[in-house]
């Protein structure tokens, strides 16, 4: 009956800035190169953040959004890990996502359904409308390696992972010590390790899973994915798909910017901790004194410190009190000239690339971490949930693009060291290896985006196969 319609791609995103933002690369791709039409369906438990609202609105005519029906976790245990709280909001979502596809193959022709990382359980309702599956993985190929394998590391291991003697092979990656393997991974108990396994085993029901890397950043982990076993699915590196428009969230955008107008080449360290990250009040307390005695220029988004948990502002993004509140006495007028502090929300795709900026530190958040990729900037990797510490061991022992500082016994990074491993990074021989060794990625990064790049060509060949499917 649609026909003659373009072909019509729904995405499920779930909830997290972080999972949103490159999906919402991807179909701009789809929509701005192949002329495909798109529809984003978000499952809620709320009122839509600010930040989720200011990108949706953002986006071209031909890419739609439908937030759905808010479910309630209220029997949720109040300390669930954030995996569990996604995968549930979802599961519980999936009577609304029905729905939605139901009214969109009313109208338009509807070929696939594409899912981010915790999204596979919308596969059984993709099927009934009998429409193409797939997987858009939002972090690194390691991740999606070590989730395919923890359903058979789990048959085969009794302990705790941290319990074990030796670190974990994940295939085609460097070993990874239990410590640093993502936080699901560290409590085999808990409902959130059970998610991941699940996931792990539901991954090749796809079509195909894309991939947010590409073959010179992960190359022995890509290797490894692409090729082709029983029960593994075919994998496709689409990235590094960044978002390259900041997304305001209405901060004052014009002054910091302006700001590193004045600063010279290279000078600043920009510091922040994505969308979700939170220090608790002594941390910021030794970071602020750390970057006071390192001398470096720095631009810091500061949030609210919360002594509890890392990753507070993760559904929000937002701090609820006056974050430079929480800074030391002082500190901003010390620093003044040669720092500053924006609150809770950066424009940080525009900083990363403002030549002024000469090193990132950063929670390690992928879409951050490639960010910082796309235009060369060197990193202190400074991870706090998910699967960050994975990224964070990737980006200092595989491919040496990254500073780590080492915490005290208490967990605690405390000033001196933070000073150190600033100078160390912004004037010190290391930091210069590792600016070559990201300059060489940011021009590998800029072939594969090219017009016949790898990353490029996979989004083509995907988006024929959707425009010659017969409905
Ligand atoms: N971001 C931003 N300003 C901020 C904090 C984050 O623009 O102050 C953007 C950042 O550019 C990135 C995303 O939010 O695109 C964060 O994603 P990431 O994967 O790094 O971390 P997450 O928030 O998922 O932990």
């Amino acid at each position: 009956t649609h026909e003659s319609q373009p072909p019509h791609v729904a995405i499920l995103a779930s909830p997290g800035m972080g999972h949103l933002i490159p999906l919402i690369e991807f179909a701009k791709r789809l929509v701005v190169h192949h002329n495909l039409t798109v529809t984003f369906v978000i499952p809620t438990t709320g009122p839509p953040s600010k930040a989720q609202n200011t990108v949706l609105q953002s986006l071209p005519n031909s890419i739609n959004h439908i937030f759905l029906p808010p479910v309630s976790l209220n029997n949720l245990s109040g300390d669930a890990q954030m995996e569990t709280i996604i995968c549930n909001t979802l599961l519980r979502s999936l009577p609304s996502l029905r729905h939605a596809l139901q009214s969109l193959t009313s109208t338009k022709r509807l070929v696939a359904l594409v899912v981010d990382l915790f999204g596979t359980d919308a596969f059984d309702v993709a099927k009934e409308f009998n429409v193409s599956r797939y997987v858009f993985f939002p972090t690194t190929a390691m991740t999606l390696s070590f989730i395919l394998y923890l359903p058979k590391l789990d048959e085969e291991v009794d302990c705790e992972f941290r319990d074990l003697p030796k670190p974990i092979n994940i295939p085609g990656s460097v070993p990874v010590q239990a410590k640093d393997l993502m936080d699901p991974a560290q409590n085999r108990k808990r409902e959130a390790y059970k998610w991941v396994i699940h996931l792990g085993k539901r991954y090749s029901l796809a079509e195909g899973v894309f991939v947010n890397s590409f073959a010179q950043l992960e190359p022995e982990t890509i290797e490894f994915l692409l090729k082709k076993e029983p029960g593994k699915p075919l994998v496709y590196p689409v990235g590094p798909l960044v978002n390259t428009d900041s997304i305001n969230n209405e901060v004052d955008v014009s002054e910091c910017l302006k700001w590193l107008d004045d600063q010279s080449h290279d000078s600043v360290l920009f510091v922040c901790f994505g969308s979700g990250g939170t220090l608790s009040s002594d941390q910021i307390n030794e970071l602020a004194l750390g970057l006071e005695t390192s001398e470096q220029r720095f631009l810091w988004v500061v949030r609210s410190p919360n002594d509890k948990v890392v990753n507070a502002s993760y559904f929000s993004a937002q701090s609820q009190e006056d974050p430079l509140e929480f800074l030391p006495q002082g500190f901003v007028e010390r620093t003044k000239g040669r720092g500053i502090v924006v609150p809770s929300w950066a424009p940080q795709a525009q900083i990363l690339s403002h030549s002024s900026t000469g090193g990132f530190l950063t929670h390690c958040g992928w879409n951050s971490i490639l960010e910082s990729v796309v235009n060369g900037v060197p990193l202190i990797a400074w991870p706090l949930y998910a699967e960050q510490k994975m990224n964070a061991v990737m980006l200092t022992q595989d491919i040496e693009v990254a500073l780590r500082p080492n915490a005290n016994e208490n967990g605690l990074v405390e000033r001196g060291e933070i000073a150190k491993i600033v100078k160390d990074l912004m004037e010190g021989d290391e930091g210069k290896k590792i600016r070559y060794r990201m300059k060489d990625l940011k021009e590998a990064a800029a072939r594969v985006l090219s017009e016949n790049g790898s990353s490029t060509k996979v989004i083509s060949e995907f988006a024929l196969k959707l425009k010659n499917k017969n409905m």
